[in-house]
């Protein structure tokens, strides 16, 4: 067998990847006491279905339950976390390891099962929270005297998040709970910090990688870009390609430590050349002064910076599974060295230490925290005033805002088929807001309940989509 001998190309190349159809989403199975069993493969959960063997518990995410089996045998799943601003992109693996015969190096192997994206809801909560205290600000004016503002007489429990930042921490460990009541997940992985500092001021601390100044580049990368707020330093262009950039030259014998470097875009870099900053700069001394200090700052405390991360590592601490935990430059390096297009559902498959990843190429399920609607009952012009009223009633004929429908349309200019997420209204015409989007005035008749609000709303991905594949759309 001629074949095997041939060195095939790493499974996370793109070319082998294109060829390959895209696999399907796995789907959650339970046994006979709702206890986690393997995922299945969509279709062998259809059999189950089509034979009467299984039911279906809810559709997002796909989870069925066996109705004639107790228990069986599970394999570890691992689910990674890669958090987010506004994103989080849970990522559940399989994990196996392979042995070199010849060399005897043990080769950690992940096959990717299911993957998702949470859209937070942090900027959302933040406005509404603004928006409140703006119109509690003016009517305190209008309606009583003068009072001289107070300030400083709250105190705040340590450890205290503000509520845009709580909600993030609260959803993403509400996902992980989920997961774990259908999945047999028996460890976590998080990415905790941007960038490994330790792995910067000591190179030889860790692993070959560092040693060979290959993931120590990425970190440095990483911290650069947070350092300098992802701009220019000489023009201040945003969103463009920058390079790292010497700020004494190294041919003026300018060193390689981090107080010596910044970013900047193509065209100043190539301007600057090899001329001193003073040179560079000489008719702008304000510029020059701003660069000089902020070079010499360190980075407000990595820890500070990521609050709500480490405050995540210790929620998922307390679920009492390990949690392995990795920085946003070694994830970078995963992705970069398998060739794996960035998104936040595979950033999340790239934390900590993988050498090989597969099964990648999967649709991604798209969670989106809609929240469970508000508690005023008065809409709000954008003054203030009030127009329009809401039910007392969260619920319209059975059907609540939020829950998931099929509406079978049979005739009429709707005729057909919606299946999505209703926003009820008390005449009982509803509005359906479908893949394809929203659908107006579809009566009560038509729905069948699918799924119950759940403070979520879900989407499917056919394949992992890039930012850039995301804005071209
Ligand atoms: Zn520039």
């Amino acid at each position: 067998m001629l074949v095997s001998f041939v060195k095939r190309p790493p499974i996370g190349s793109r070319r082998l990847t294109q060829m390959r159809a895209t696999r399907k989403m796995a789907v959650f199975v339970l046994d006979k006491q709702k206890r986690p069993l393997m995922p299945c493969t969509e279709k062998r959960a259809r059999l189950l279905l089509e034979r009467g063997r299984a039911v279906v518990v809810r559709p997002a995410p796909f989870t069925i339950r066996l109705k004639d089996r107790l228990g069986g045998a599970v394999q570890p799943l691992r689910l990674k976390l890669d958090p987010g601003s506004r994103v989080t992109g849970p990522a559940l693996v399989r994990e196996s390891e392979t042995c070199d015969p010849d060399t005897g190096a043990v080769e950690r192997l992940e096959h990717g099962l299911w993957f998702g994206e949470l859209a937070h809801r942090g900027h959302q909560i933040r406005d509404a929270l603004t928006l409140r205290r703006q119109y509690r600000r003016a009517r305190r004016a209008r309606k009583t005297r003068y009072r001289a503002p107070r300030f400083l007489n709250r105190t705040r429990r340590e450890g205290r998040l503000p509520p845009s930042l709580q909600h993030r921490l609260d959803t993403t460990v509400n996902w992980v709970r989920r997961l774990c009541r259908i999945a047999p997940i028996s460890a976590l992985s998080q990415e905790l910090v941007r960038f490994d500092t330790q792995a910067m001021q000591n190179p030889e601390i860790r692993g070959v990688e560092y040693q060979q100044g290959e993931l120590a580049g990425y970190e440095v990368r990483e911290y650069l870009l947070e350092k300098w707020n992802r701009t220019c330093a000489y023009c201040g262009a945003t969103h463009v390609p920058l390079e790292i950039e010497h700020i004494i030259p190294k041919s003026r014998g300018g060193s390689d430590r981090i107080s010596n470097l910044t970013l900047a875009c193509r065209a100043c870099n190539q301007r600057k050349g090899n001329r001193s900053i003073e040179d560079f700069l000489q008719r702008q001394p304000a510029l020059l002064h701003r660069i000089r200090t902020q070079a010499k700052a360190p980075l407000r405390d990595a820890a500070a910076v990521n609050a709500t991360r480490w405050a995540l590592f210790a929620a998922l601490k307390a679920t009492g599974l390990a949690v392995e935990t990795g920085s946003g430059g070694r994830t970078k390096f995963n992705r970069t060295r398998l060739d794996i297009p960035k998104t936040h559902a595979l950033d999340a498959a790239c934390v900590g230490a993988v050498d090989q990843l597969r099964d990648w190429n999967r649709p991604v399920l798209a969670i989106r925290a809609t929240g469970r609607g508000a508690y005023s009952r008065t809409h709000t012009s954008g003054n203030g005033f009030p127009r329009g009223y809401l039910t007392r009633e969260k619920r319209v004929h059975g059907f609540q805002t939020g829950d998931w429908v099929r509406a079978e349309v049979p005739k009429g200019k709707k005729a057909g088929v919606h299946v999505g997420r209703v926003a009820v209204r008390r005449t009982g015409s509803f509005n359906i807001q479908t893949q394809g989007g929203t659908v107006q005035g579809i009566s009560y008749r038509h729905c069948r309940l699918l799924q119950r609000a759940d403070g979520y709303g879900y989407s499917f991905q056919p394949k992992p989509q890039t930012e850039e594949a995301r804005r071209a759309a």
